[in-house]
């Protein structure tokens, strides 16, 4: 293997390594940013329940006053009833003072209504407490725990940056530029050659392309995808040694209905090559992205209503390839965030495999063809 090649393996190893590192980085303060605005509203929300309550309070004081005002003119009017001479001067007090007893009642009313709103209001404000209590004590926690995590990446940031820096400069100039293009659009910049493909697209090689990246002499670019191609003869000779098991064995056809299904994506956005796995289950799909060469596992667990079909329906394009594979829910947890080497080799084969029987299919399809035209 070229030396070059082999410096531009590790230094993608790292370039993944830094590029993981800084989008966990940006991610944290945004996680905050988030619980800081729900806590914003509880806070938002008990203040206004708070100034709400005073406004009920004040309230009450002025109708009991008002009453109390009502209630000093009754007695007044009773007084000046005693000293009036006719009967019609009579009547204008008596009627007064029903007046005055009527308002008396609607500002009790009024009262009532104030006790029953403040009952209400101090549920609320109690609730709104207890909230603001428990969201200030997460954002303490997250804040705590991505300062954390920040710190531990940016010391591994800078580590993986300094053995960037330090692979970088064994690199010629040319290669470095073009690699370094092609991994920032396709999320690696060289791929594998195996069974006369390029591994980062899928795309056959030319005869003369395939020989020359075998024999090692030369940097070799992909003709499709632009990356730095290298042949690593240890897994050719596997392949070439083992049974072809597409003559021997035909590949078992993946389950439609599976409830778990696993899928190959080669042109995944920026993440690239990627294995896909949607589980079925209580009428919900879920689906769950590995890197395909590290395993790592990309982004979030995502949830939709629906089988997976129904709910994920952008994910299963044309270049999709189905595999066979089915590990258990627990194993799966088990994973944690990289999956491992064992089931990684079991999907790869198995894309190899699916990859065999299209390529047979294909030959005997034009082979077919040749032949109709040649008795025709
Ligand atoms: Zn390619």
């Amino acid at each position: 293997m070229l030396p070059d090649i082999e410096q531009l393996l590790e230094l993608q190893v790292a370039d993944q390594e830094i590029r993981k590192l800084r989008e966990e980085i940006a991610e944290l303060p945004k996680r905050i940013s988030a619980i800081e605005q729900k806590l914003a509203g509880t806070k938002g929300r008990l203040e206004k329940t708070r100034t709400a309550a005073k406004a009920d309070e004040a309230n009450r004081k002025k109708y009991e006053s008002t009453i109390q005002d009502l209630q000093l003119k009754i007695s007044k009017y009773r007084e000046q009833s005693l000293d009036v001479k006719t009967n019609e001067q009579y009547k204008a007090l008596l009627h007064e003072i029903q007046f005055a007893e009527q308002e008396i009642r609607i500002n009790e009313d009024r009262i009532l209504e104030v006790m029953v709103s403040v009952e209400a209001r101090e549920k609320d404000v109690k609730a709104a407490e207890a909230e603001l209590k428990a969201e200030t004590a997460e954002i303490e926690k997250e804040k705590e725990d991505a300062r954390r995590v920040t710190e531990e990446d940016q010391k591994k940031l800078v580590e993986w940056n300094a053995k960037r820096d330090s692979l970088r400069q064994g690199i010629s100039e040319d290669i470095l530029r073009r690699y370094e293009r092609v991994m920032k659009f396709r999320g690696s910049g060289l791929a594998e050659v195996r069974d006369h493909k390029c591994m980062g697209c899928q795309v056959m090689l030319r005869p003369q392309t395939y020989n020359e990246v075998r024999n090692g002499e030369q940097i070799v670019y992909c003709d499709s995808c632009q990356r730095v191609l290298y042949f690593n003869p240890a897994n050719e000779v596997k392949l070439e040694q083992a049974p072809e098991p597409a003559h021997t064995k035909r590949r078992p056809r993946p389950k439609a209905d599976a409830a778990q299904a696993w899928f190959y994506r080669p042109d995944y956005g920026d993440a690239g090559e990627v294995l896909l796995v949607f589980t079925n289950q209580n009428g919900a799909a879920t689906r769950c992205i590995y890197d395909m060469h590290s395993g790592r596992q990309l982004g979030d667990v995502l949830n939709r209503e629906g089988n997976y079909r129904q709910a994920f329906p952008e994910d299963l394009t044309d270049s999709a390839v189905r595999l066979n594979g089915y590990w258990e829910e627990e194993e799966m947890i088990d994973w944690g965030s990289e999956m491992p080497s064992s089931a990684l080799d079991v999907l790869h084969n198995d894309l190899r495999a699916a990859q065999r029987e299209h390529d047979k299919a294909h030959k005997e399809h034009s082979a077919a063809t040749a032949e109709h035209s040649a008795a025709g």
